[in-house]
C-alpha cells in the first residue's frame, strides 16, 4: 500500500482556471492539492482593464495574489512546481513533479498555453512588456491602442486576421512578416488593400523601446509604433494529457461541455482549451469544472457531511 496520500483532485496550473476551480473544490469541503509552475499569463499582464468589477483595472499579478489568498483561506494547499509526468492509476492518477508526488482520484488540467515570442532580445521584450509597448491580446487591451501607430508582427491567415481586427481600434496598421517576404494568398491581399493596411516585408527585429514608442528594424528600414502586437500563435501545455491519452484538436484538449476531457476523471478549463482565452472565460470554466467533479465524485460515493456530535436540534431545543 502506497504511503502517498491520495485526493478527491488534483488541480495541475494555479491561473485564473486552476485558482477558481480550487475555491470551488475546497468550498465544497472537497480534499485538493494545486501544483503550479507559476508562469500564469496573467501575471504578465501590466493593468487588466476589461475584466469585469475592476472599474479601475488591475494588475495580473494583484489578481492571482487575491484569488491564490482565497483559496488557502478555504484549505486549499498550493505547491511550487511543474507536473513532469501523469499517469492512470486503478481509482485515478498518480502526478510527479520534482521531489513531489501524489495520488488522486480526479485532475484538472488548467496548465495555460505561452505566446510565441517575436525575435528581439528577452530583456528587451519583458520591459517593453511592462510598458505596453508589446501586447498579446487585441480582444484584452485593443481599446488601450484606440488611435495608436500599431505594428503586427505576423504572416499569412492569421497575421492578417489580427491585422483587420485591430482595425476596428485604429486606422495606423503595418503587418511586419517576421522571418523573411510575406506569402500572402489573393484573399488576403485583398483584405490588407481594403482594409488600407500596410505590409512589409522581414526579417524583422524590435530593437528599441522608448518610454512611448518601440523601433522595429526592417529590412525596408526602421518603424517606429506606439505598441506592437505579435501574432505569432501559441503552445498550449497538454504534455500530460498526452501522456494519459486525452483526445487533442488544433493543438488544444476537446473537452464536453461540463469540462470533461475524453480520459474519465480528466478534466481541463482555461486556455489549455479550445475557446475564448479570457480571465473571465477561464474563471467560468474553473467553476464548472470544479462542479462537474464535485457530482462525478459523487456519483461514485455519496459527499455526505458527518454529523456534529450530539443533534443539532437537540442543542437547540435545549436552549428553548
Ligand atoms: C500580455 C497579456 C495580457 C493579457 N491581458 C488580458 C486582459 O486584459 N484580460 C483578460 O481577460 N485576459 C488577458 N490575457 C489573457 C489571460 O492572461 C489568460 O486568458 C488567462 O491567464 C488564462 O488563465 P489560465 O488559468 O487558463 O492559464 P494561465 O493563467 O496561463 O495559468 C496556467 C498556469 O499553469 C501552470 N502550469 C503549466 N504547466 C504546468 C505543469 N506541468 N505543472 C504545474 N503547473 C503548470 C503555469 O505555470 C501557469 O501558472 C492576457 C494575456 C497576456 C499574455
Amino acid at each position: 500500500m502506497s504511503e502517498e496520500p491520495c485526493y478527491d483532485c488534483l488541480v495541475i496550473g494555479g491561473g485564473p482556471a486552476g485558482l477558481t476551480a480550487a475555491i470551488y473544490l475546497t468550498r465544497y469541503h472537497l480534499s485538493i492539492r494545486v501544483v503550479d509552475a507559476g508562469k500564469s499569463r496573467a501575471s504578465l499582464i501590466p493593468c487588466t482593464h476589461n475584466h469585469a468589477g475592476y472599474p479601475g483595472g488591475i494588475s495580473g499579478k494583484e489578481l492571482i495574489a487575491r484569488m491564490t489568498e482565497q483559496a488557502q483561506m478555504y484549505g486549499a494547499a498550493i505547491v511550487a512546481g511543474r507536473v513532469t509526468r501523469l499517469d492512470r492509476i486503478d481509482g485515478g492518477f498518480r502526478a510527479e513533479w520534482g521531489e513531489g508526488s501524489v495520488m488522486a482520484r480526479t485532475v484538472l488540467l488548467a496548465t495555460g498555453v505561452t505566446n510565441r515570442r517575436p525575435p528581439m532580445d528577452e530583456d528587451l521584450h519583458d520591459a517593453a512588456l511592462a510598458k505596453g509597448l508589446i501586447r498579446y491580446c487585441p480582444v484584452c487591451d485593443g481599446y488601450e491602442v484606440t488611435d495608436k501607430r500599431i505594428g503586427v508582427i505576423g504572416s499569412g491567415g492569421r497575421g492578417v486576421a489580427e491585422a483587420v481586427f485591430l482595425r476596428g481600434f485604429t486606422a495606423d496598421i503595418t503587418l511586419i512578416a517576421p522571418d523573411r517576404a510575406h506569402e500572402l494568398d489573393a484573399d488576403d491581399q485583398a483584405r490588407l488593400t481594403e482594409f488600407g493596411i500596410e505590409a512589409v516585408d522581414g526579417p524583422c527585429q524590435a530593437v528599441a523601446a522608448h518610454d512611448e514608442c518601440i523601433v522595429v528594424d526592417t529590412p525596408e528600414g526602421h518603424y517606429t509604433f506606439d505598441s506592437v502586437y505579435p501574432a505569432l500563435g501559441s503552445d498550449a501545455h497538454v504534455e500530460l494529457a498526452q501522456q494519459v491519452g486525452a483526445t487533442l484538436k488544433e493543438g488544444v484538449l476537446v473537452v464536453d461541455s461540463h469540462q470533461r476531457t475524453s480520459v474519465p476523471g480528466l478534466y481541463a478549463a482555461g486556455d489549455v482549451v479550445l475557446g475564448l482565452d479570457q480571465i473571465s472565460h477561464a474563471m467560468g470554466e474553473g467553476g464548472v469544472a470544479a462542479t462537474t467533479i464535485r457530482n462525478d465524485l459523487a456519483k461514485e460515493r455519496p459527499i455526505l457531511r458527518e454529523r456534529l456530535s450530539g443533534s443539532i436540534r437537540a442543542k437547540a431545543s435545549e436552549g428553548a
